[in-house]
């Protein structure tokens, strides 16, 4: 993708990717759906990490969010309203795909794209490791949260994405309880907030145990690694969402939105989805 003149121009991978998705459609045709985007570090420059998408590529995104004109998909706008979306009490008639956004981690990074997400007024989910923040100058501080959490008020929900990023599935129960609760209870004593999001890290396979125990601990809701949306009557503790990478254009964020394009199929036909959900 290339920008000239404030056009944006498609090359020939634009047009493979197009091609890939109209072959490979992902069949989802319920309508009542949300598409929560899942994002991790937004460099300055590009970078070799599949998972950091480049600021400039982001801003695109936005832009195509942000577009009336593109419109087959709505903004969400708040909690209340995700919360709604599973109670049926919504008036289905003029319904539209909703999408929010979601960022993993806690790179600092994010400080740089709220001003735009917070013009865009999209609802989104800041999933933390206690264990990275304040660590090194690649994550946010405490401070830095508590003054995102100030600036979006109710739009930025802070969830927990486990105490130290350890894969639940590979260790003991007794340390899966303790990443899920000591996150939960760190993030709301730091920010004093409720805290009733979880992000499994690693969450590609989310084992029986480790939902019920995020149950216990007390989580509303959790999200896993796994591609596709969120459904009425899905389990609200094994949610899917949607993994943004660097390559990503406008044009196929939209595909992926529109259930077009799953690129993650195509990866497992080929053998290789491993090196994709480990994050
Ligand atoms: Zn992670």
């Amino acid at each position: 993708m290339k920008l000239k003149g404030g056009e944006i121009y498609y090359g020939v991978k634009e047009i493979l990717v197009f091609l890939i998705g109209q072959v490979i459609k992902t069949g989802y045709n319920s309508p009542y759906r949300i598409a929560i985007l899942t994002y991790h570090d937004i460099p300055l420059d590009k970078n070799k990490d599949v998972f950091g998408v480049p600021f400039e590529n982001f801003l695109f995104h936005l832009s195509l969010l942000g577009n009336d004109s593109l419109k087959s998909f709505s903004i969400l706008r708040s909690i209340k309203e995700f919360e709604s979306f599973f109670d049926y009490l919504e008036d289905r008639r003029n319904f539209k795909v909703k999408v929010a956004l979601s960022f993993d981690d806690g790179f600092k990074s994010f400080l740089n794209v709220m001003p735009f997400i917070n013009d865009l007024r999209i609802l989104t989910f800041l999933f933390i490791t206690p264990k990275f923040i304040n660590s090194s100058n690649k994550y946010l501080t405490w401070d830095e949260v508590r003054f995102l959490k100030n600036a979006m008020g109710d739009r930025l929900i802070i969830g927990s994405h486990g105490l130290t990023h350890k894969p639940l599935h590979s260790i003991g129960a007794k340390d899966v309880k303790e990443e899920l609760y000591s996150s939960k209870s760190i993030i709301e004593q730091q920010l004093n907030v409720e805290v009733h999001f979880l992000a499994y890290p690693y969450g590609y396979n989310v084992p029986d145990f480790i939902v019920e125990m995020a149950y216990e601990v007390g989580y509303k809701y959790a999200f896993t690694n796994k591609y596709g949306f969120v459904c009425v009557g899905d389990n609200k503790l094994k949610l899917r969402r949607i993994p943004i990478l660097k390559w990503d254009t406008p044009w196929t964020l939209k595909q992926k939105i529109n259930g077009d394009f799953n690129p993650h199929l195509l990866y497992s036909l080929l053998k290789e989805k491993q090196s994709l959900h480990l994050k």
